[in-house]
């Protein structure tokens, strides 16, 4: 039987721990604004105890063979195997996605258990042909110490499993600040590491609606050698202004304004697949959904009304629901903007073809509008919602000027079955990520990352463990 792995406390120095002024605060279904679990609203002073903790516990964790650390990421991994039902369950309950993503990220956040667990025993250094006789010159891969992580509420479960396993599997101990719209994912998969055996102090989970005054201890505290964040851009530029005082390392998953271009000779079925796929998880919700659609003119009498048909069939309703595609937007914010967003693209001249308005009392249509132009607000910024915005363009210069007319550079996606036109547009977009003929393009074992605005750092692949160490150059002379 699965043991219940829902906490009510926060996790530090290995034990579960209540705020110090014994503040707690509620974490609500967002469909239903039901209250599923409270836990403890963490202050400064606790903030420092985990950084302190972490410190304590860094020491022997990085003298371990890699292999001694390997084995407990893998006893992890089992658990939340073992677990992932229970762990899909819960992360539908408290950030409203539909059940079968859930268990879709349990599937592809442990990829990163399973991938970093692999990889712990790979951080290989350099030996450089030396260049006087009597020296010899390496490089050493030693980890960087503490690592603060704060992670978002669009994927509560892959986004902390992304950043923590690998920092763990190159020696590193860690601090987590979980959102506080989904702390109970990151305090299960807590119980779960203390369950494969991760020593006290080399996880820390702190649950907090205090982000700001946390933050500031995590990210300008002298003990802490590496930020970690996946948010926003501005937060994430904030984040990174702080850490500047100490000097502190930081990888940074900020917003996205993802392109997806549809080529006049595309596979018209497999676009209207790989938008609907990209446009639509988590309802619009990822920061690398299709923001933008720009469709080629000779395809887009096509494209449009089949992206119309799939549309129409999508499904609203809770994520525990069977036959639920879009479940709600994380809070009355987020809908907020997104109606702000079709009201402006509508004052703009943009015609909504299809939804437009919310649904119930968090979630909203599927939206389809066309006619959109560089100067509006849903192909300026992230939508974050299930709206689909629809620009047709000419020639392919021209697709490409518009995909790299924004500050940001995550991912980009592109239809077309020319080979020379996929090396070109594979080249030309200033973006870290570029998917050709597909939609999904998120792998623990590629390197996921922005440039521009949208950060700084990759997650997955075999780089991932590197951005957790420093690199020393050992000069031996004299032999
Ligand atoms: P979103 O708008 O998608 O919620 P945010 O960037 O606000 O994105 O949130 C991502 C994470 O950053 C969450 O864990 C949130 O609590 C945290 N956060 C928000 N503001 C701050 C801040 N000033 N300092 C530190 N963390 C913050």
């Amino acid at each position: 039987m699965p043991m219940d792995i829902q906490q009510d406390k926060a996790y530090i120095n290995g034990t579960w721990t209540t705020a110090a002024d014994g503040r707690r605060f509620s974490v609500k279904d967002p469909w239903t604004d039901e209250r599923i679990g409270e836990v403890p609203d963490i202050g400064r002073a606790e903030a420092n105890d985990a950084v302190i903790a972490a410190h304590a516990a860094f020491a022997p964790w990085a003298k371990k063979l890699a292999v001694e650390r390997a084995d407990v990421l893998w006893r992890w991994h089992d658990l939340v195997q073992v677990h992932a039902r229970t762990l899909a369950e819960l992360m539908t309950r408290e950030c409203g996605k539909p059940l079968t993503e859930s268990i879709a990220e349990v599937r592809y956040g442990n990829s990163f258990i399973r991938w970093s667990a692999e990889e712990a025993r790979r951080l290989h250094g350099e030996v450089i042909p030396t260049d006087q006789a009597d020296r010899r010159l390496l490089v050493l891969r030693q980890p960087l110490g503490v690592v603060a992580a704060i992670t978002p509420w669009n994927f509560p479960f892959s986004m902390i499993t992304r950043k923590v396993v690998p920092a763990l599997a190159a020696g590193c101990t860690v601090v987590l600040k979980p959102s506080e719209e989904t702390p109970l994912s990151a305090l299960a998969l807590a119980a779960l590491a203390q369950e494969a055996g991760l020593p006290a102090g080399v996880l820390n989970v702190l649950t907090t609606t205090d982000a700001q005054g946390v933050g500031e201890v995590l990210t300008t505290h002298p003990l802490v050698r590496k930020v970690t964040f996946t948010g926003s851009t501005a937060v994430g530029k904030l984040l990174m202004a702080q850490a500047a005082g100490t000097v502190k390392k930081v990888s940074l998953e900020l917003g996205g304004n993802a392109p997806f271009i549809v080529f006049d000779d595309a596979d018209l079925e497999a676009a209207v697949e790989g938008a609907m796929a990209s446009k639509f998880r988590n309802a619009g919700q990822t920061c690398v959904c299709a923001n933008r659609i720009l469709v080629q003119r000779g395809i887009a009498d096509r494209f449009i009304p089949l992206l119309a048909e799939h549309m129409s069939a999508l499904r609203i309703g809770h994520g525990l629901e069977a036959g639920t595609h879009l479940g709600p937007l994380i809070n009355e914010k987020a809908v907020a903007k997104v109606e702000r967003s079709v009201a402006d693209a509508v004052a703009q001249g943009a015609q909504v073809l299809m939804g437009g308005t919310r649904s119930g009392k968090r979630a909203f249509h599927p939206t389809l509008i066309v006619g959109v132009t560089p100067g509006m607000a849903c192909f300026r910024e992230e939508v974050f919602g299930p709206v689909a915005p629809v620009t047709v363009f000419d020639t392919e210069e021209e697709a490409i000027a518009l995909a790299n007319d924004t500050p940001y550079g995550l991912a980009a996606y592109v239809y077309t079955r020319d080979l020379a036109r996929s090396w070109r547009m594979g080249e030309a977009l200033e973006y870290g990520m570029v998917g050709l003929n597909t939609g999904l393009i998120s792998t623990a074992v590629g390197p996921f990352g922005g440039v521009k605005e949208s950060g700084i750092g990759r997650e997955g692949s075999r780089h991932a463990l590197e951005e957790f160490t420093e690199m020393k150059y050992f000069a031996m002379a004299g032999l």
